[in-house]
């Protein structure tokens, strides 16, 4: 069981009120603001109130509340500042790049040529490696 809080997490303590933020959205159980450093223009945090550290470790009733919102709040965000495109990401764990351990969607407006994400870095499976992979993985679930 997560807690509902954590007083060493700065996405709680915005939650609280103790930490100011640029709100864009707020219901009962999510927050969407401002990100403080941002990638590009209008670069939008949503987060649920509660603390959750991964995606895997929401429940499905926050995940449900998350989904509820986020289509309306990236329209607006890529409406307001006339984005062409939008990524969503979430990173989990540091070697993901996650810096915040309180789980948190980015909202990235896109446009042709920004230079964000210039590199996907795709290669292709070695013969017979895509469904080995694929059966360790369904074993898993
Ligand atoms: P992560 O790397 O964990 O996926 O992203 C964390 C994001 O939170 C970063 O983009 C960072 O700029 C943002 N961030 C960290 N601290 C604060 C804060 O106090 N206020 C706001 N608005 N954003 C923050
Ligand atoms: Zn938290």
């Amino acid at each position: 069981m997560q807690p509902m809080s954590n007083s060493d997490c700065i996405f709680c303590s915005i939650v609280a009120g103790k930490i100011p933020c640029i709100r864009i959205f707020e219901d009962d159980a999510v927050l969407a603001f401002l990100d403080i450093g941002p990638i590009s223009d209008g670069h939008t945090l949503v987060i649920p109130k509660a603390h959750f550290r991964r995606l895997h470790q929401c429940s499905a009733d926050v995940l449900v509340s998350v989904s509820n919102c986020i289509g309306r709040i990236v329209q607006a965000v890529v409406s307001a500042v006339d984005a062409e495109a939008y990524n969503v990401l979430c990173n989990n764990g540091t070697a993901a790049g996650q810096l915040v351990e309180h789980v948190h969607f980015h909202i990235i407006p896109r446009n042709s040529g920004d230079g964000v994400f210039d590199r996907w870095p795709a290669y292709k499976y070695q013969d017979g490696q895509a469904e080995e992979i694929a059966a360790r993985i369904r074993e898993k679930l």
